[in-house]
């Protein structure tokens, strides 16, 4: 019973890496400085790891110890985890969800997947959709894809915004810089108010896209996964490099940094998100809700009362 009272630190398992800041400080994009996502992010960057097997066992833990520091978000019920995915068709989000979260309790963790928007999204702001679908406290929310695709695919595709209901003297040069203006404050709002966010880009090359794009189409298992758009949208590569960089520049903030994951090697892509998750929730020095000496003895109360009874 006293032990449980208070909490011990020594039931968490560590994450099985030593360096562990070592590993992830390379991916996250420094707030308030310009990056070349070119040159400054290698998608086959794997660090020290030769081969998959070597990394795969400090995965299976480090989903262990993802899964400790979820009990205690839950349980805390204090702070909302908010993770977005980004990344260009075949990068490796839903895998890399499935792998990361796999050890987590669905009862606190809940995935929206955004697509084209339609109906009544259409008739909102923007953020509307996103805003709706955020975690609550104790909670992770996981973003597969999110409002950033309206600085991404509508920036690269300017026709989508003529298409929507929007006044049309609200569609001017300006309005990039205005809508990574309104994300940032978002978010700003956001972590103000508990909401902890952490965005991951899963950087994939073209040619490893365009692997995975015939392996969709040679595969009968992954002939679903494919649509012939993609293929299409590829053609478009070089605009969404600029538009992801100019996103990164403009948004990466000390409240809500982004984070460029290699993401040639699945594998390693999984152990730097999970890496990076860990360390964010260390770092709230998260802990069991302690009860009340009035509820303790209340406890001891009911334990006796159990105990007596048949
Ligand atoms: P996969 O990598 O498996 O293809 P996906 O996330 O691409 O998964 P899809 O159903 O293929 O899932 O595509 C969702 C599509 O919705 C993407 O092409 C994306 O650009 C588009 N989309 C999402 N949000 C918006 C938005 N706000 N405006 C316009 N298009 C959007
Ligand atoms: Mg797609």
């Amino acid at each position: 019973m006293t032990d449980k009272h208070s909490h011990d630190d020594s039931s968490l398992n560590p994450f099985p890496i030593k360096k562990l800041d070592d590993l992830i400080s390379p991916f996250l994009v420094p707030p308030g400085q310009r990056i070349s996502l070119a040159k400054d992010y290698d998608p086959a960057y794997k660090a020290h790891y030769l081969k998959k097997s070597e990394a795969e066992s400090e995965l299976q833990k480090g989903i262990e110890a993802l899964a400790k520091y979820q009990d205690m978000l839950y349980a805390q019920d204090t702070y909302a985890l908010l993770i977005i995915f980004q990344a260009m068709d075949a990068a490796g989000k839903d895998s890399t969800i499935k792998h990361v979260m796999s050890g987590i309790n669905p009862q606190g963790c809940q995935v929206h997947s955004f697509k084209v928007p339609a109906g009544e999204e259409l008739d909102h702001d923007y953020l509307w959709r996103c805003s709706r679908a955020l975690p609550e406290r104790g909670e992770i929310g996981i973003f597969n894809r999110s409002n950033y695709e309206e600085i991404l695919v509508t920036r690269v595709h300017p026709e989508i915004l003529e298409q929507r209901q929007i006044p049309p003297n609200l569609i001017d040069k300006h309005i990039w810089q205005r809508r990574y203006e309104e994300i940032n404050n978002f978010e700003k709002y956001l972590t103000s108010n508990g909401t902890i966010i952490l965005k991951f880009f899963l950087n994939v090359s073209k040619e490893e896209q365009r692997k995975r794009f015939l392996e969709r189409i040679e595969l009968p298992e992954k002939n679903w996964k494919f649509s012939v758009n993609d293929a299409r949208e590829r053609t478009f590569w070089p605009d969404y490099m600029v538009a992801y960089e100019e996103m990164f520049n403009h948004t990466s903030t000390e409240w809500a940094p982004w984070y460029v994951i290699p993401a040639d090697h699945k594998w390693f892509t999984r152990l730097v998100v999970a890496g990076i998750i860990y360390a964010q929730l260390k770092a709230l020095n998260l802990n069991y809700p302690k009860v009340s000496e009035a509820k303790h003895q209340e406890l001891l109360q009911a334990k006796e009362m159990l105990e007596s009874q048949k």
